[in-house]
């Protein structure tokens, strides 16, 4: 009854496969949108961001895809050196900065742009060895996020001290950081941005603030500042809960991919899985899909759960297990073992909704995905 068939030469079953024009497309979008008209048209600069392995779609796979964007942001300093192999020449941002001391030994490399979130990582950086390229520092500003960064005094103690290290040439620039709470509501920005202009109006320096959703939410703010940080827009997920990726012009960069490993007529009051979990009504057919929970799809959804069959939609049974799932095949009487099955991430089926009818968030479903499913560009 059960025949396992293979997806490609990879010998797995499941596999997400990653679309770079999309994320080419989508740098695109997100540059539409931040253009300003009249004499300055040139829009803020872009950092784009891949943290957590570039959300999920592997930082090798989407650097040249992003070749349009005028920096990179990542975590931690040991991903650096992934993006510079897959070709990236340009300003690296490491949103976590320094770890410890032992990491400002690898300052040793051009482009870098430190974030502060405490004294300490300036202590750190300070004693790094002579010969490293100066990097550029971040300020962050803790803002209304209130666990993350410097509040407003600890700021201008730490602004005072690289003042003069940049007058030096220790450092390369000092900027201004600072990540909204609340970026997704029309006046979430507003008390956040006045603190921060005042802690920085009179500063030198470049200004970095906006995600995704201050980008789509406020945009006569994210025109005028200097640098924006969007992730979830360059992956073609939408940052608002009621909207998805294709009405704000995006294409998804990821769609998860599996097969119909079994097919099963049952009758009127059949029950099946551990412990009769699943009951027929009436009669039906339903199919085993070799994704389970261990791939890292979810592990209770609804019933009913949008599931593409051979490219039509079929409903979930809310049954998932380590390795598969059922889903209701009683309206695809053509689909057979074998047959091409689409998790998330087809024009049909977004990962928002998935993710939204499980109760997470799209980027928790693509950085879910577990070791077991390989991750292939194409
Ligand atoms: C994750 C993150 C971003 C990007 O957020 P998106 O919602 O994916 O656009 C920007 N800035 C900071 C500080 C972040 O942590």
């Amino acid at each position: 009854m059960m025949s396992h068939s293979a997806i490609g030469s990879t010998g797995t079953h499941v596999v997400a496969r990653v679309d770079p024009s999309a994320i080419a497309h989508n740098l695109e979008q997100v540059r539409r949108r931040l253009a300003r008209n009249g004499s300055t048209p040139v829009g803020p600069r872009m950092w784009a961001s891949l943290k957590a392995d570039a959300y999920g779609h592997g930082i090798r796979h989407v650097v040249p895809a992003l070749a349009g964007a005028d920096g990179l942001m990542i975590s931690r300093l040991a991903e650096v050196p992934v993006c510079r192999d897959a070709g990236w020449q340009g300003p690296v941002l490491v949103l976590d900065g320094l770890q410890d001391d032992v990491e400002a030994a690898q300052l040793d490399q051009s482009g870098l742009h430190l974030v502060i979130h405490r004294a300490e990582q300036l202590d750190w950086l300070e004693a790094r060895p002579l010969h490293c390229p100066p990097p550029w520092v971040w300020l962050r500003y803790v803002g209304d996020l209130g666990y993350q960064g410097l509040d407003y005094d600890a700021y201008q103690a730490a602004y005072a001290r690289c003042a003069p290290w940049l007058a030096r040439g220790d450092i390369a620039g000092i900027g201004h950081l600072q990540h909204y709470a609340a970026a997704d509501t029309p006046t979430g920005i507003a008390a956040a941005e006045a603190r921060f202009r005042s802690l920085t109006d009179a500063l030198p320096g470049p200004r970095s603030t906006c995600n995704s959703a201050a980008i789509v939410c406020h945009p006569a703010h994210a025109r005028s500042t200097d640098w924006v940080r969007p992730g979830r827009l360059l992956y073609g997920l939408s940052p608002l809960p009621d909207r998805d990726g294709a009405s704000l012009g995006l294409r998804p960069a990821m769609s998860l991919h599996a097969r119909v490993v079994a097919v099963r007529e049952l009758a009127a009051g059949a029950r099946i899985g551990y412990h009769g979990a699943f009951g027929a009504a009436s009669a039906m057919r339903i199919g085993l899909v070799d994704c389970g929970y261990s791939d890292g799809y979810p592990s209770h959804p609804p019933i009913g759960m949008p599931i593409l069959v051979g490219g039509r939609l079929a409903r979930g049974l809310g049954q998932v297990t380590m390795n598969s799932l059922l889903v209701d095949l009683s309206d695809h009487p053509g689909a057979e073992t074998g047959m091409p099955v689409v998790l998330w991430g087809a024009p049909e089926l977004p990962a928002e909704q998935v993710a939204a009818a499980c109760g997470g968030s799209a980027p928790e479903l693509l950085t879910g995905l577990t070791g077991r499913v390989p991750v292939i560009a194409s």
